[in-house]
C-alpha cells in the first residue's frame, strides 16, 4: 500500500504508533540496572547507563567480594561495588578519591 493512498488521519495514526514504539524501545535498556550482558551496544545517551565497575575487589578496602555479595550502587553514572556497607561510609566521605582510583584502571 502506498503512503499516498492513506488518509492523513491514517498516516498520523501510524506515525504516532511508530513514535510510541520508538520511545518504548529507547527507554527499555535504561529500565534495567546497569548493562550486565555487554553483548551488544546500547544507544548510550547522557548519563542514563552506568559505567561498569572495573575492579574485582572493594575500591575502599581492597577486600575481595568472595565472602558474600558485593554492596553495589551507582554514583554519578559509575557503578560502584563495595565489600560491605561500612565501606559506603568511607566512600561517601571522599567519593572523588575513590572515583579517581576507578578511572585509573582500565
Ligand atoms: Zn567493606
Amino acid at each position: 500500500m502506498s503512503l499516498y493512498g492513506m488518509t492523513l488521519k491514517d498516516r498520523m495514526k501510524k506515525l504516532t504508533t511508530a513514535l510510541g514504539l520508538l520511545a518504548l524501545a529507547a527507554a527499555a535498556p535504561f529500565a534495567l540496572v546497569g548493562c550486565h550482558s555487554g553483548r551488544h551496544e546500547h544507544h548510550h545517551r547522557g548519563a542514563a547507563a552506568a559505567k561498569p565497575y572495573p575492579l574485582q575487589n572493594c575500591v575502599v578496602s581492597g577486600e575481595a567480594f568472595d565472602h558474600g555479595k558485593p554492596y553495589a550502587f551507582v554514583h554519578e553514572g559509575q557503578e560502584i561495588k563495595l565489600c560491605c556497607k561500612d565501606c559506603l561510609k568511607d566512600f561517601n566521605r571522599d567519593p572523588a578519591k575513590y572515583l579517581s582510583k576507578l578511572s585509573g584502571t582500565k
